[in-house]
């Protein structure tokens, strides 16, 4: 029978089709994938369905990598079916609406999803549209971002072929995934540009960014100062990329006082720019009563420990769209991951939640060809962790390695199939600081 307060109307499909499943996910991603399969070794005979759309899964810390020229896009992706777990039900959809207090979801192709319990996982939402003249600019003419797959690849074309002017790289005025990507890659083009004649002398590199410092963790952000310094690039702090005007060339940013009032407004031609797009909850979460109740970003409104909604009992959120305050990153979804089947399972059985998320995220600072800062931390305290007996507040040859090929290879063939966090096997050498 369907229960749901659904009326279709212009954005609400009609019905077609009711399932029932214990466990929905919505979103088979780095999030979903990873907590699935987990959940799955844990218990084979739950009855889970993933709603996820793309045919595709995307390793997307790898499109920092195809943006400076290392990795192919081909290399960063590959068949969603192969990671679907067996035992899971795939709805090939996309969710478009939400009613917990029926326990349902409704999908662009009308399939009513009942559930006991959801884990909501969706990502996050570029907001290209935030920037004026983005949208039209982006992909051509010296405008590109590695936020997208299908500009990763330009990002490279510009790069190498870049003869000098004005190489502006910049961060918008919203939380982001992977909070150093927006800099790794202007690294990576500072040593490009220096790599060829003359080409550095005739560049100015810039990096715009609404913050006042280059990192939220001072001991890394620190070290980033100096390399900075030492590779001789413009930062402007406090400056907020609002407009492209694409046919003159030209980037306008708001410029803001201590106070976070816009005091100036200041334009700069460019040859190259380098776009980190705003970036929020989906739409469907910002519009629902899972969103953090008159939140601008629409996050879904989850404990911080046990990941559990805060007023859905039976509803649990992780990964990018979670109102989680640490760095949104794959390495914070996979320490997630664990949490929710855990405690999801603890709820199933009427037990106490007594696992905590601790906050973990890590975010690998390419600071160059052959130089990784590999930045782990506790995103809730700004505490400096490692995996490693090694101090991490340092750019190592070492961790260019681990980042171009250890992570890919453990992203594909341990996290999204639930295996457990290497770093847990070597505990016991880890670095201290102290
Ligand atoms: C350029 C770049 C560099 C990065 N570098 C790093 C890095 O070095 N290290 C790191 O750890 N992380 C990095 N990240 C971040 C990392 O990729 C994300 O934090 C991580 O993928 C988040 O996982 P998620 O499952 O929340 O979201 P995603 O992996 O994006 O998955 C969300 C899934 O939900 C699906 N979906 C969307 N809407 C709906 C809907 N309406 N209904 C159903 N399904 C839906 C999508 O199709 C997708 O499969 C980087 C990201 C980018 C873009």
């Amino acid at each position: 029978m369907i229960t749901s307060t659904f009326q279709p109307s212009e954005t609400t499909p009609v019905i077609t089709k009711t399932l029932h499943h214990q466990i929905v996910f919505i979103g088979g991603g780095s999030a979903g994938l990873t907590t699935a399969s987990i959940l799955l070794k844990r218990n084979q005979s739950l009855d889970i369905a993933i709603i996820e759309p793309s045919q595709k899964q995307y390793y997307q810390p790898g499109w920092t990598m195809t943006g400076g020229g290392v990795f192919r896009i081909e290399d960063t992706v590959r068949d969603k079916k192969d990671f679907i777990p067996q035992q899971a039900t795939w709805i090939a959809d996309r969710v478009v609406k939400l009613d917990p207090d029926n326990n349902a979801v409704l999908t662009q192709e009308g399939i009513l999803v009942e559930y006991d319990y959801l884990i909501v996982c969706p990502g996050i939402q570029l907001d290209w549209h935030l920037i004026k003249g983005l949208k039209e600019a982006i992909g051509k003419n010296g405008v590109t971002s590695n936020y997208a797959p299908n500009y990763a690849p330009y990002t490279w074309e510009l790069i190498k072929n870049f003869s000098g002017g004005n190489a502006l790289f910049t961060f918008p005025n919203t939380p982001v995934k992977c909070g150093g990507a927006p800099q790794k890659i202007m690294y990576m083009a500072d040593d490009t540009f220096r790599s060829k004649f003359g080409v550095r002398q005739r560049t100015n590199v810039m990096f715009l960014t609404p913050a006042t410092k280059m990192f939220s963790v001072p001991e890394y952000s620190a070290l980033l100062d100096k390399v900075v310094v030492d590779r001789e690039i413009d930062v402007k702090f406090r400056h907020n990329l609002k407009e492209i005007k694409a046919e003159t060339k030209e980037a306008i940013f708001d410029v803001f006082d201590d106070s976070g009032t816009a005091v100036d407004e200041i334009t700069h031609k460019y040859d190259m720019i380098h776009v980190a797009p705003p970036q929020s909850a989906p739409n469907f979460i910002k519009q629902s009563p899972l969103a953090v109740p008159g939140s601008t970003y629409g996050w879904v409104d989850v404990d911080k420990y046990t990941l559990q909604h805060n007023r859905y009992s039976n509803v649990f959120s992780l990964g990018d769209a979670s109102s989680l305050p640490t760095s949104k990153t794959a390495a914070a979804a996979r320490k997630q991951a664990v949490i929710v089947a855990e405690n999801l399972l603890a709820f199933i059985n009427s037990q106490p939640l007594l696992n905590k998320y601790d906050g973990y995220t890590c975010c690998p600072l390419i600071t160059g060809y052959g130089k990784t800062i590999m930045a782990e931390f506790d995103g809730y305290t700004g505490t400096v962790l490692s995996s490693f007996p090694l101090n991490p507040i340092k750019e190592r040859w070492i961790m260019w390695q681990m980042k171009t090929t250890l992570l890919p290879w453990i992203y594909w063939h341990r996290m999204l199939k639930g295996e457990q966090f290497e770093g847990d096997y070597i505990k016991f050498i880890q670095w201290r600081n102290n």
